[in-house]
Formats: structure tokens, C-alpha cells, sequence
């Protein structure tokens, strides 16, 4: 069973996966603990352990003394749980400051995007507000314990509603629900919201957005967030489908391209249809970035999807030139249970 971290005085918790340090769970979870070496050479990453007991891993002496050791200080960036722990430190970055919420919500909307991607609209109780960063996910909550994560494609601050975009997992327990019996006016939970894809403004840098099928929406959120602060970065969104169909918001993004001329739109489709008489781009998406930049040594990428596109993105752009700290992912991954 995974060990699961509290983190004082935040209170944010999470749970550790097998061979991560404390600052690499933490980090997975969107929360930035203070850091610099990363290799327990430096003592930035110091801090308590309330509760619990670490491996405390490989270090130099000069980082931490025998004598903090004793006062119950590690190291996070090399420390890993043999228990379930808490944790004492300062936290930094923008993710940190959102506190979780575990919330009902209703339905509202159920509208059929694709043949295999459903649009949810939920409400929040009356007066209820979720905070959240652009690219940023929710997880719903369903029997025993299980969660399905779910990224949120409304811009933050145009939140009346929650919109999510859901593709139809057949066998799925979730959406299988979603795309059968459910109804509007259903009542869900979720807890959020999570991760640490989210759109950083702290860099003027031109960005590439690379969606596959729904990673689309958390990317919709980070495009109309930056649409609305009008932000005068260079965007160029690369998404990817099998067919015509799948891109199921193809219009709205080109029409994104038609009113901001910072903004570029590039649908890449690996299979079209006969009936889809496509003029454009075909193949993988992430090959599609590949042909039209010779370097991305300039560039910010924000890539969302099935995990293979993310890992394919991954290491051909590191290998184009691509900063590994100016790429941002979520990997939609299956849940465990
Ligand atoms: C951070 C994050 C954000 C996500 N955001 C979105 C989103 O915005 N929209 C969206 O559509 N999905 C998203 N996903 C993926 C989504 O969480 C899963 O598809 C979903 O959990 C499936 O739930 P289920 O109960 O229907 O299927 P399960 O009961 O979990 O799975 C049934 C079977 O299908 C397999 N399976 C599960 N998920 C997938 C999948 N995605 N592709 C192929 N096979 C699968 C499982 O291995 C299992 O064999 C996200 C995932 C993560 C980690």
C-alpha cells in the first residue's frame, strides 16, 4: 500500500509511488517544496519529520549533520517513506496556495462532442466557488474509495460551470456510466483540484501546445486563459486525432485563429476518412512538431494525452533542442483501481 505524505503547516497530503523521493511525489502532486540540487548535495530541500520514518538515501555529510539528523531533519530530495509520514515545510510556487476541496456537484449538461467524447457540464453548490490554475484536474470520486482524474477545460475564471471533456473508455467503470446510464441533474463528487500541468506566465517564451483526442481540454483552459489576460506570446496548437471527427472542437479553435494573430491552429490527423476530404496535416502530432521546427531551444511545450504521444514528444523534442525544464505534460494515464 502506498505511503501517504501530510504536509505541515498546509496540510496538503498525497500519496508516494514506488522509488519517488519525497520532493518527486510532492512535485507529481503539484506541490513545489524548496529545492535546488536535487541530489542531496546542497541542503535547500531540508526539512522535518514530524511523524513517521524515511530512508534518508544518499547525501553529502555537509548537507545534513548528525546532530539534525537527530533533531529529525532529512533531506526530501533523496528521503523516501517507510511509513506513512508528516512532513514540515515551506512549499513554493503558484499551485501550492489552492487549497483542495472535496465537493457535490450536478450535472447540468450532457452534450455528445464526438461519437466517443462527452462534454459534462457540473455545478457547484450554491455560493461554491472551485479555485484552480489553467490545465489543472479534478479527480471523481466513485464507490469504494476509487477516483478517475478528469482535467478542467473552462478557463478558471469563467467558472459557472465545470466543463469536462470525457472519452468513452468501453469496459470503462466511469465512463462507461457516463456514456450509459447517466443522466443530467446526476449528482458526482470530485476532489481538486490537482496537478502541476498548468499555464506558466512567468516566461514570454513562444509556446507549442500539443494535444492528442481530449488532451484537448486542459489546453482549451490554458488557450482561453491566455485569450482573455491577452497575453502577447506566440501560440501555436498542434492537435492531434485519428479522423475529422475527433477533433471535435475544431471550429472553435479556428475560430480562436481567425481573431488572435498571435495564435496558430495546426490539426494533425493520423487516419482520415474518404468522407473527410482532408486537406491538412497527417500523421503523428508529435511528428508534426518535429518537420515544422528545425531547434525548440526558444520554446515553452505544454503536451496532453495518452501517455506513449506525451513520452514520443518527450524525448524527440529534449533531443531538438527543447530545455527539459520548458516541458510541461499530463499523461493520461489509467487509473489504478
Ligand atoms: C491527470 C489526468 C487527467 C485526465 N484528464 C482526462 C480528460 O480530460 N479527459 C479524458 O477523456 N480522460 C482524461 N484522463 C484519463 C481518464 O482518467 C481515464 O480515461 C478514466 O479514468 C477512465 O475511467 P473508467 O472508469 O471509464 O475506466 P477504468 O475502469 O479505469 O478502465 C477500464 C479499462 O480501460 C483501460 N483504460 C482506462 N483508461 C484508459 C484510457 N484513457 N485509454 C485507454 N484505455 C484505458 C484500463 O486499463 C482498464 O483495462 C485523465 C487522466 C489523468 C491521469
Amino acid at each position: 500500500m502506498p505511503f501517504q505524505v501530510t504536509i505541515k503547516p498546509s496540510g496538503h497530503q498525497f500519496q508516494m509511488e514506488a522509488g519517488e523521493t519525497l520532493l518527486e511525489s510532492a512535485a507529481r502532486e503539484g506541490f513545489t517544496l524548496r529545492h535546488s540540487c536535487r541530489n542531496g548535495a546542497c541542503g535547500s530541500c531540508k526539512g522535518k519529520i514530524l511523524e513517521g520514518q524515511v530512508d534518508y538515501g544518499q547525501y553529502q555529510a555537509n548537507a545534513l549533520s548528525e546532530s539534525e539528523k537527530q533533531a529529525g531533519m532529512a533531506l526530501f530530495c533523496t528521503a523516501t517513506p517507510l511509513s506513512d509520514v508528516m512532513i514540515e515545510c515551506k512549499e513554493v510556487g503558484a499551485a501550492r496556495d489552492i487549497p483542495i476541496k472535496t465537493m457535490p456537484c450536478r450535472v447540468q449538461t450532457m452534450l455528445r462532442l464526438a461519437p466517443d467524447v462527452m462534454e459534462l457540464h457540473l455545478k457547484l453548490p450554491a455560493n461554491e466557488r472551485l479555485e484552480f490554475l489553467a490545465g489543472q484536474y479534478i479527480d471523481i470520486l466513485l464507490k469504494d474509495g476509487k477516483r478517475r482524474s478528469f482535467s478542467l477545460a473552462n478557463a478558471p475564471n469563467d467558472d459557472a460551470f465545470l466543463q469536462l471533456h470525457v472519452r468513452h473508455v468501453p469496459g470503462g467503470l466511469f465512463t462507461d456510466t457516463v456514456f450509459g446510464q447517466m443522466e443530467e441533474k446526476t449528482i458526482l463528487r470530485f476532489d481538486g483540484p490537482h496537478g502541476s500541468f498548468y499555464l506558466r506566465d512567468d516566461s514570454d517564451k513562444p509556446i507549442l501546445f500539443m494535444a492528442g483526442g481530449t488532451g484537448f481540454a486542459p489546453i482549451k483552459s490554458m488557450l482561453e486563459q491566455a485569450f482573455q489576460t491577452h497575453s502577447k506570446r506566440q501560440m501555436v496548437l498542434y492537435w492531434g486525432a485519428h479522423s475529422l471527427k475527433d477533433l471535435y472542437m475544431g471550429q472553435l479553435a479556428g475560430q480562436w485563429q481567425e481573431t488572435h494573430p498571435n495564435f496558430t491552429f495546426i490539426p494533425v490527423l493520423s487516419e482520415p476518412q474518404p468522407e473527410d476530404h482532408w486537406p491538412g496535416r497527417t500523421g503523428l502530432v508529435h511528428q508534426a512538431i518535429l518537420d515544422d521546427f528545425d531547434t525548440l531551444e526558444g520554446f515553452q511545450v505544454y503536451a496532453c494525452g495518452a501517455p506513449q504521444m506525451v513520452e514520443a514528444g518527450r524525448s524527440a523534442f529534449l533531443a531538438r533542442g527543447l530545455p527539459e525544464e520548458a516541458f510541461f505534460a499530463d499523461a493520461f494515464t489509467f487509473s489504478p483501481g
